[in-house]
C-alpha cells in the first residue's frame, strides 16, 4: 500500500487585496492529511478554513506555497483536474433532475457506460438510504434528504478526497446530529479521505479522526480530539474547545507556583496553567497540599454541580463535580474548601 498522504499543504499563504490593504487569509499554513482519515478544519468565522479548502479544491490559487494531493503537485491544476469533490453548505442540486439523475450526473458527463452509471447510482442511493426516492425531483425533498443527495452525488465518481464545507449548518439540531453519525459511517464505509470544515467544536470532536484548529489564518494545533482536548498547546485552543480554567503560573523547583502561593504539578511550557472544570477535586479546606478556595456560587445541573470558586489572590476557578445521588450538593455558598487537580490534568500553555 502506498504511504503517500492524501493532502499536503506546504507553507501556504493566501493574501486577498493588494499592497498595504492586503490581508493574509492564510498565513504560512503547513498541514498533512492522511489517506482515509476524517480530518476536520475547526475554527471561528474568518479564520481561513474555507480558504484552505478552496485552495485544496482548486477554486483559489495560493499566493505562495504548494498543494499536493495523493503525492502529486496540483497547485496549477484547475478544479476538474483534481481527484477531489466538494460538498457545499448550499447543496446546489439540479432541481429539474430526479434524485437518481443528480447522483449519476458526474459519471454520465464522464461518458461512463449506462449500465455502470445505473449500478453506481443505485449503490450510492443505498449508501445514503434514499433508494425509495430515486425518481423524485430534488425540489420536492426535505433539507436532510437534499443533503443526502448532495453527498451521494459527490461520492459517486469515487473521488480520492471529499471536501465538505459546513455541509450540516443549514439543518436543524436533531437532523444535524443524525447526519453527523451518517457522515462518519459513509466515510468509514467508503474509505475516502474526508476534509470537513466547521466552526462547531462538538461536531469536530464527535466525528473526526484528527482536527486542525485554526485561528487568524494560522494552524494552531493538529491532533486527535482527545489530544486537542487534553493537551491544548495554547490559550486559544484551550478556550475554543470545551470549557476551561486559566491561572497565571510560574515554573519553580518541584512544580509550578500559582499567584496564591500554592505549588502544584503541571506539564507543558508557558506561564499560564489550564485545567478543565471536571478535572478539579474538592477536598477538606485543611487538606495538606490542597489550594485554599471559597465557594462563591453553585448551580445544580442534575448529575453535575458547577461551583464558582475564588482563590486567596482573587483568581477564579470553575469546578464541575458529580452531584451526590441523594441529598443536597454537599457544598454551601461561602464555604471554605480545598482544591486539588487530578494527576496529569493541569498543563502549562503559551498565551
Ligand atoms: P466562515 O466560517 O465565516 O466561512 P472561514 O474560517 O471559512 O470563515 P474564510 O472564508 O476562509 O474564513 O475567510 C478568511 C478571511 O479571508 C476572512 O477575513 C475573509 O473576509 C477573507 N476572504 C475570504 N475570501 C475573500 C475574497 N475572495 N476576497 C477578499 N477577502 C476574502
Amino acid at each position: 500500500m502506498s504511504q503517500t498522504n492524501a493532502i499536503e499543504a506546504r507553507h501556504t499563504i493566501k493574501a486577498f487585496g493588494q499592497g498595504d490593504s492586503a490581508h493574509r487569509a492564510l498565513d504560512d499554513v503547513s498541514i498533512t492529511i492522511r489517506k482515509g482519515e476524517f480530518f476536520t478544519l475547526l475554527g471561528p468565522s474568518g479564520c481561513g478554513k474555507t480558504t484552505l479548502l478552496r485552495l485544496i479544491a482548486g477554486f483559489e490559487m495560493p499566493t505562495a506555497g504548494d498543494i499536493l494531493i495523493d503525492g502529486a503537485e496540483v497547485t496549477d491544476l484547475p478544479p476538474n483536474k483534481r481527484p477531489v469533490n466538494t460538498v457545499f453548505q448550499s447543496y446546489a442540486l439540479f432541481p429539474h433532475l430526479t434524485v437518481a439523475e443528480n447522483v449519476g450526473f458526474a459519471l454520465k458527463m464522464l461518458g461512463r457506460p449506462k449500465a455502470e452509471v445505473a449500478e453506481v447510482t443505485a449503490r450510492m442511493l443505498a449508501l445514503v438510504k434514499l433508494e425509495h426516492l430515486a425518481g423524485r425531483k430534488t425540489a420536492q425533498l426535505s433539507g436532510g434528504q437534499q443533503q443526502r443527495v448532495a453527498l451521494a452525488r459527490a461520492l459517486a465518481p469515487h473521488p480520492k478526497v471529499l471536501l465538505l464545507d459546513e455541509p450540516l449548518s443549514a439543518l436543524d439540531l436533531k437532523l444535524r446530529k443524525e447526519m453527523q453519525v451518517e457522515l462518519k459511517r459513509l466515510q468509514m464505509e467508503t474509505g475516502i479521505t474526508f476534509v470537513f470544515v466547521t466552526h462547531d467544536q462538538e461536531e469536530a470532536l464527535t466525528m473526526s479522526d484528527r482536527i486542525g484548529v485554526m485561528s487568524a489564518g494560522k494552524l494552531q494545533q493538529v491532533g486527535s480530539p482527545r489530544e486537542i482536548y487534553t493537551r491544548p498547546v495554547n490559550r486559544f485552543v484551550a478556550s475554543f474547545i470545551g470549557e476551561t480554567n486559566f491561572l497565571p503560573a510560574k515554573p519553580v523547583a518541584g512544580g509550578v507556583k500559582l499567584g496564591c502561593g500554592a505549588v502544584v504539578e503541571a506539564e507543558g511550557e508557558g506561564h499560564t496553567l489550564t485545567v478543565r472544570p471536571e478535572q478539579l477535586r474538592l477536598v477538606a479546606a485543611n487538606e495538606p497540599g490542597a489550594i485554599a478556595a471559597t465557594v462563591e456560587n453553585l448551580v445544580y445541573f442534575g448529575t453535575d454541580t458547577h461551583l464558582n470558586l475564588r482563590l486567596s489572590d482573587g483568581e477564579a476557578l470553575v469546578a464541575r463535580v458529580q452531584s451526590p445521588p441523594t441529598g443536597d450538593a454537599g457544598f454551601a455558598m461561602g464555604q471554605a474548601v480545598g482544591v486539588t487537580f487530578l494527576p496529569g490534568a493541569a498543563r502549562l500553555i503559551r498565551d
